[in-house]
């Protein structure tokens, strides 16, 4: 990853003028530094941004977006290692979206210290990036959403978002993504824990990973009776979360877990829940777009002439918050 420079004018970079129609069609030819540039673009949520958005809208469209969810050290990293090199294999395409809510730290340093970078280096159908939300408006909300589409345009057949760090961002990645992995571990929260935190809501595909350890079965059960406890599945045509177990570390049961993805991903084509969600995801980020547009205006009213004069009527009695307030939005 480069450094993007000191600030720069609107639209441009101190050094080189962004081209932004080139960076895509650069991208779109599957060009590694495009690709990166172009989520830097998006991170950095600078004046290029809704020219990027723009020229991005098109393209794209074709990328399975799987988010992993689960506690921390429950195996994602381990797990998206080793799904990578089975989606390889199988010649598709993949995006790795590490998202890490608890730094403003951007860029590939986070993740080049991970061993796993090792595994996929020098392997051009396969672009990992790590984005720091910390700090942004509205942060996950749409940054992420404009670097998955980033990916999506440059190709990928399939966009795995995980979270690293610690967050309470694991069902905000789950609103992102077309397939949802929930991950548990033997003894690190059984089935019961999970209905109870709301996750089995959530999951598409349940992985039991270190099934190497004692409990696996037990946690199997658990969430099995759980599911059907639940019994949000019991629609016909509804789709009913596998249980996949798997030894991330060894690979085993990858290939069945990539099946499952497959499978659901003809599920949504089929079932029209697939566009059900793009749309509900396409309107919480129009909503999030908007809401910092919002809060932008918002500040440049406080301190404001008018904003004073509200005020004022409000503190000698002649209107109240709440009117003032109506009054403020309509001159936004
Ligand atoms: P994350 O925090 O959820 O991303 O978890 P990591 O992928 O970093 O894994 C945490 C630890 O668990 C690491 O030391 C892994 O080597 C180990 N681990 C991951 N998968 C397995 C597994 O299937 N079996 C065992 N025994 N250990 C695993």
């Amino acid at each position: 990853m480069t450094p993007e420079g000191p600030a720069s004018p609107p639209g441009r970079r101190g050094r080189d003028p962004v081209d932004v129609a080139d960076l895509v069609a650069r991208a779109r030819d599957g060009e590694a530094r495009a690709v990166a540039r172009l989520i830097s673009l998006v991170e950095d949520a600078g004046p290029a941004l809704p020219e990027v958005a723009a020229a991005l809208a098109p393209h794209g469209g074709r990328a399975q977006v799987v988010g992993l969810t689960g506690a921390p050290g429950v195996g994602k990293s381990t797990t998206t290692t080793a799904l990578v090199g089975v989606l390889r294999g199988r010649g598709l395409r993949v995006g790795v979206l590490a998202v890490d809510p608890s730094s403003p730290f951007s860029g590939g340093a986070l993740l080049g210290d991970r061993v796993r970078m090792q595994d996929h280096a020098g392997d051009d159908g396969v672009y990992i990036r790590s984005m720091a939300t910390r700090g942004h408006l509205g942060g996950l909300a749409w940054a992420t959403p404009q670097a998955l589409r980033v990916l999506d345009v440059a190709g990928c057949d399939v966009v795995l978002v995980e979270t690293v760090g610690v967050g309470q961002s694991e069902l905000e990645v789950a609103s992102l993504a077309d397939t949802t992995l929930v991950l548990l571990a033997p003894g690190m929260g059984d089935g019961i824990q999970a209905a109870k935190a709301g996750i089995l809501e959530v999951a598409d595909v349940l992985v039991v990973n270190k099934a190497d350890r004692e409990g696996a079965d037990r946690t199997v059960r658990d969430l099995r009776s759980a599911l059907a406890l639940g019994g949000r599945h019991e629609a016909p045509g509804a789709w009913c979360p596998p249980v996949v177990r798997t030894v991330a570390t060894a690979g085993t049961g990858v290939e069945d877990l990539a099946r499952a993805l497959a499978e659901h991903r003809a599920w949504l084509a089929s079932s029209g829940e697939g566009d059900r969600r793009r749309a509900a995801r396409a309107a919480r980020e129009i909503e999030a777009v908007a809401l910092t547009g919002l809060r932008e205006r918002m500040g440049q009213v406080r301190g404001s002439a008018a904003l004073g004069a509200l005020a004022a009527q409000v503190v000698a009695g002649r209107t109240d918050p709440f009117r003032a307030a109506a009054l403020l939005l309509d001159q936004l």
